[in-house]
């Protein structure tokens, strides 16, 4: 390393110590009101930052600049222009002005717009996000951006992001100055996403059709050993795999994104990384950096880094655990019971938020994590359950109950104030367990959200979040907003009381993984959504419209364009994996088969006509893997015709469900013959690297 660490880190970052260090004192103010205030800005500050931060890239090397932005790939995207401008005479300048930081417009017609596209000009604009800082990646200056239509609709992931922050904040800080904490300004939600993935060997991986078109394996028997003997987990790392550790560590802190843990996961070949936490905004642009950095660095070191939820059948899916939290401007986490009986009041009214929040929609929660490869792990007993559920922990139920039973606190030496207030006590984050099975679990000063899929942007889930608890902050305001301060504090235990009677049937401290929590989960009557298109129409449903648009987070249109991407992109998904399938069955494994078929039959047939040797195994062997051939060919059929059925649909919503209910168990089926099949054939007769080399050739 060349750098120490400290310098490193944030090198390649236009951060606010460069903007200092390069910016006019006033115009470094400005901003600055800009970003806090969100405020519109004025022209010739954006020239000034703009010809700050060329100079800043161009003696760090870069030639281009890029408005990058989050279309509804889930992908980033990004169109470089050099800051060459031409003086006449063959002389060029390096130029970069205000406008060009500001605004762009890339061509929108090609990307995801679920009809908007129709409806409205193809031209897109982007939009300089301010709150995200500009970096330099490749030669390039990245300047994150939103990205909407020519007539405002979002057609991106960072839009709506932004918008229920700003929902967020502003119920959030109304009911705070409500309570008497006038101090705050704003509340930001904070969140710290952990990122699984899988690491194979590249030149295997290339092998597989599958891998390289679905990012997931269609076939493939199980090797004699998986993860039965749990001794991957924190296991010591192989020096392939800390080699890349080590050199994705430098990349992602160089571009400022602060990588902090890392270690191996249950499954073989799975790993781990988690940053420290950061506001929502830079901490989604930033998950998305580091999973294009791991798949980049991953090849540098020969391996392929495996994103897709469940590369591999019968071990651990990759999930994503997003932990969330909401802070004041003046530095208070809001979801950290306090010492005070005004900070416990405040606990308890967003801790209940949250809970009302994510009962009321818990559907949209589910939605918010429904993909295609996501419906592999939710449910499997691998990861939570599709039932969306909080576990509290012992401690802070029982407080509940108490609030609930007007206990005061019961059991425990709890301290009332003359004020009538109740003191929780100042429980650590150690106190609550650590139970692995919650979809949605509080860990002392923060909750975390554990239904989401490793390859997901966190910006679906945050805004749902987000959105909905505003949404419960704005009606609990509403309750209190003409009580007289004497009486506020009976109010909040009222309302306190309330809530926890009415929304306690979503929490959930037992083992998520039974049948048993299925049962009762559905007698509490809670939605079990088990599949993408199952959770998909309930975001079209009234409640769910009214939630997003009273808070301008979407527009009704935005949300039906949102819908038809959704669904199409399942369908397409599914379209791309049977065909897929269908050419490793019918191109590389039935040949393979047959070949091996006829050299077995030829032997036996040697056998008995030159020696009269015994051949009965060989020939149950060949009885076995014919009957195994036939079998795979008819299914391979049946496929490709219900494929064919599938493409005909045009309601979006019916072929979903038919690629659910129909190319889905196609696909399981051929699964189950030809890897039933794979167990007979030697290594050389398999037309591409098995399990065993995938999983533990590292
Ligand atoms: P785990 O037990 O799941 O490994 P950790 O305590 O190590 O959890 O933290 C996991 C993640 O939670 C980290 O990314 C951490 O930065 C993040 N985190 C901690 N506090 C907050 C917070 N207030 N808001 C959002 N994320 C947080
Ligand atoms: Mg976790």
């Amino acid at each position: 390393m060349t750098k120490k660490i400290p310098e490193l880190y944030g090198s390649l970052v236009f951060n606010d110590k460069v903007m200092r260090e390069k910016l006019p004192k006033d115009i470094y103010k400005a901003l600055h009101r800009t970003i806090e205030n969100n405020t519109h800005l004025e022209l010739d500050v954006a020239n000034a930052v703009a010809t700050a931060m060329k100079e800043w890239a161009v003696e760090h090397g870069a030639t281009h600049f890029t408005h990058w932005f989050q279309p509804m790939t889930g992908l980033t995207a990004e169109k470089h222009d050099s800051f060459i401008s031409p003086l006449g005479g063959g002389e060029i300048a390096m130029d970069f002005s205000g406008k060009e930081l500001v605004k762009g417009e890339p061509d929108a017609s090609s990307f995801p717009s679920g009809g908007l596209r129709a409806t409205f000009e193809a031209r897109g604009y982007t939009a300089w996000d301010p709150t995200s800082p500009a970096f330099i990646k490749d030669g390039t200056l990245y300047i994150p951006t939103a990205f909407c239509s020519y007539s405002g609709e979002a057609l991106d992931k960072k839009t709506p992001l932004l918008r229920s922050m700003e929902a967020l904040s502003t119920e959030a800080t109304k009911i705070l100055n409500l309570l008497g904490n006038t101090s705050v300004t704003s509340v930001s939600t904070t969140v710290g996403p952990e990122q699984e993935y899988f690491l194979v060997d590249k030149d295997l991986y290339k092998k597989r059709k599958d891998l390289v078109f679905t990012g997931r394996t269609l076939l493939g028997a199980k090797p004699p050993k998986g993860q039965e003997m749990e001794d991957h987990y924190f296991g010591a790392l192989k020096p392939p795999v800390a080699a890349f550790m080590h050199d994705l560590d430098e990349e992602l802190w160089k571009l400022g994104i602060p990588a902090k843990t890392k270690h191996n996961e249950v499954a073989p070949a799975q790993h781990e990384l988690a940053p420290v936490f950061e506001t929502t905004n830079i901490a989604v642009d930033h998950n998305q950096l580091t999973m294009e950095i791991m798949k980049k660095v991953a090849e540098k070191h020969n391996l392929v880094c495996l994103l897709h939820e469940k590369p591999f059948d019968g071990i651990n899916g990759s999930g994503k655990h997003n932990n969330w939290s909401m802070s004041t401007n003046t530095g208070v986490n809001l979801l950290d019971p306090g010492k005070t009986p005004a900070e416990n009041t405040q606990f308890l009214i967003f801790l209940m938020a949250v809970i009302k929040a994510v009962d009321e929609y818990s559907d949209l929660m589910r939605l918010s994590v429904a993909t295609a490869g996501n419906d592999h792990r939710l449910g499997a007993n691998e990861a939570p359950p599709a039932v969306v559920s909080i576990f509290l922990g012992d401690e802070l139920s029982e407080i509940l109950d108490s609030i609930e039973k007007d206990m005061f606190f019961g059991k425990q030496k709890r301290v009332q104030m003359n004020t009538g207030a109740k003191v929780l006590p100042h429980f650590t984050k150690d106190t609550t367990d650590r139970n692995r099975t919650s979809p949605f679990a509080f860990t002392g000063n923060k909750f975390e959200f554990r239904m989401l899929g490793s390859s997901l942007s966190v910006s679906g889930p945050n805004i749902v979040l987000n959105t909905a608890v505003a949404e419960v902050l704005s009606e609990f305001y509403e309750k209190l907003k003409n009580i007289s301060v004497d009486e506020i504090e009976n109010a909040v235990h009222e309302l306190v009381k309330r809530t926890i009677i009415e929304h306690k049937k979503i929490i959930f401290n037992g083992n998520g993984y039974t049948d048993e929590w299925l049962e009762e989960a559905a007698r509490r009557g809670l939605p079990n959504m088990k599949s993408t298109p199952d959770a998909l129409p309930c975001f079209v449903a009234e409640k769910n419209i009214k939630l997003f648009t009273k808070h301008h987070v979407f527009t009704e249109t935005e949300i039906r364009s949102r819908y038809e991407i959704l669904l199409e992109d399942y369908c397409k998904l599914l379209h791309i994996e049977a065909k897929t399938l269908k050419d490793m069955i019918r191109r590389d494994f039935l040949p393979a088969l047959s070949a091996y078929t006829d050299q077995l039959a030829c032997g036996i047939q040697t056998k008995k006509q030159v020696a009269t040797l015994p051949c009965n195994g060989e020939q149950k062997l060949l009885a076995t893997l014919s009957s195994y051939y036939e079998e795979l060919f008819e299914l391979e059929e049946k496929l490709v015709a219900d494929t064919l059925i599938a493409e005909s649909i045009i309601d979006m919503l019916e072929a979903a469900k038919y690629y659910h209910e129909t190319i889905i168990p196609d696909m399981e089926e051929i699964r189950v013959i030809a890897d039933l099949t794979e167990g007979y054939l030697p290594d050389d007769v398999l037309p591409y690297p098995n399990y065993e080399q995938l999983l533990f050739s590292i």
